[in-house]
């Protein structure tokens, strides 16, 4: 059924993913819900409410229920019963289904084995036995992560030999890792799609990612990959689409290897950081396709408009208040658009906003983004 501009769209999470899409729904006409929980919430200034009780409280799924048509969520780590609770009185989409295999990473990867995607090889670990099968059977170098709740890098350890071993947290069995092989890869690429209630699929142009510090740095777009790799890849994410039965969006982040092969990396079961340049640079934007699909409306074009790239703004270090210095040098520059969360507080490593550039060459793009965001700096 048709959810029609007008009505209220409730959205669990409230970081700037929710603020981007709460914006594009404002737009089209719909009435916002934010349930962002207690802390500082950049998607609480684009709500008509907010919600402040911590995510999965039950009075908040009840005034969440009450206030709203439709439901999504903006991050993957919301509690999966709660959605599930939701879900049985109004639309939510994505699935609870979808929810729980894309939380764990184990799971995650077991449901792409047995969709036959390939993968780093990896092992699932809690035990100090466990660690000694994982070195003798994967290896090092190594990657190891928690099984839950990671996010931007972090609950990751890198092991590039024995004695990084030292540094893992105890493995005493209340915590699940995997050990995963460190992979050589030529480019990372993401995936965004978009289907919708009817089962519509629309597909992004291919992003190519490029991180510093387990963080997103810069995304360029189109990504400078084979025609072979991009059918192969969209062909992996479209898959995976249909398997899951996801309705809203999804994001496959893969490695291409030197020979071409893909291996995915992780799932989003939402809008992502790596398509945020297509607010300026698509057709249709992630975040306008994503309320779109949730609410069984056609899907909109996805078409490239012009060569583009993103890098985001992090923070440097602990301030009380963000105060963005250079902002008139940096739009100064051709084509080049800022976009700040309104987050209180800067943090090291912290994603406060981002720039992106379009320009008719994919290089140009790239060296208008890197000089507006290095005109740039918190004070
Ligand atoms: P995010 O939330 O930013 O997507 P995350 O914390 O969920 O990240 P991953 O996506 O697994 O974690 O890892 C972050 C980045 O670290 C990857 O994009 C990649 O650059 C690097 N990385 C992760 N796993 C591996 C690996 N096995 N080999 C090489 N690099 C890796
Ligand atoms: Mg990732």
């Amino acid at each position: 059924m048709i959810c029609t501009p007008g009505a209220t769209i409730g959205i669990l999470g409230g970081g700037q993913l929710g603020r981007m899409l709460g914006l594009a729904a404002r737009a089209m006409g719909y009435g916002i819900v934010v349930w962002a929980g207690p802390q500082d919430a950049p998607a609480s200034a684009v709500a008509d409410r907010v919600l402040k009780q911590p995510l999965g409280d039950l009075s908040g799924t009840i005034e969440l229920l009450a206030q709203c048509d439709r439901i999504t969520f903006e991050w993957e780590n919301v509690p999966a019963e709660t959605v599930e609770m939701l879900a049985e009185h109004r639309p939510c989409h994505p699935s609870a289904t979808v929810l729980r295999v894309t939380q764990d990473r184990l799971e995650e990867r077991s449901f792409l084995t047995q969709l036959g995607i390939p993968t780093a090889p990896a092992q699932g670990i809690a035990s100090a036995t466990d660690l000694e099968l994982a070195q003798q059977n994967v290896g090092i170098p190594a990657r190891i992560k928690t099984a839950r709740g990671g996010y931007d890098g972090g609950g990751q350890w890198k092991v590039r030999s024995e004695q990084d071993l030292a540094a893992l947290p105890t493995m005493d069995g209340s915590t699940t890792y995997r050990w995963e092989k460190e992979i050589a890869f030529e480019r990372e690429i993401s995936v965004i799609l978009a289907r919708s209630t009817t089962g519509e699929v629309r597909v992004f142009p291919i992003f190519e990612n490029e991180h510093r510090e387990g963080v997103l740095h810069l995304t360029r777009c189109p990504a400078r990959i084979t025609p072979e790799v991009e059918r192969r890849a969209v062909q992996i994410a479209r898959s995976i689409a249909e398997k899951l039965e996801i309705v809203g969006t999804l994001t496959v982040e893969c490695f291409v290897l030197a020979d071409g092969e893909i291996l995915v990396n992780e799932l989003a079961p939402r809008v992502h950081n790596s398509g945020h340049l297509t607010i300026e640079a698509c057709a249709t934007s992630q975040f306008e396709q994503h309320i779109r699909a949730i609410c069984g409306l056609p899907l909109g074009d996805t078409a490239l408009r012009s060569p583009a790239a993103m890098v985001n703004l992090l923070g440097d270090r602990t301030r009380p208040t963000v105060t963005l210095v250079g902002a008139a040098d940096a739009l100064a520059i051709p084509d080049a658009h800022l976009h700040l969360y309104g987050k209180k507080e800067v943090r090291a490593r912290r994603k406060l906003g981002h720039v992106t550039a379009l320009a008719s060459t994919l290089d140009e793009a790239v060296s208008r983004a890197t000089r507006a965001h290095a005109a740039l700096s918190f004070g």
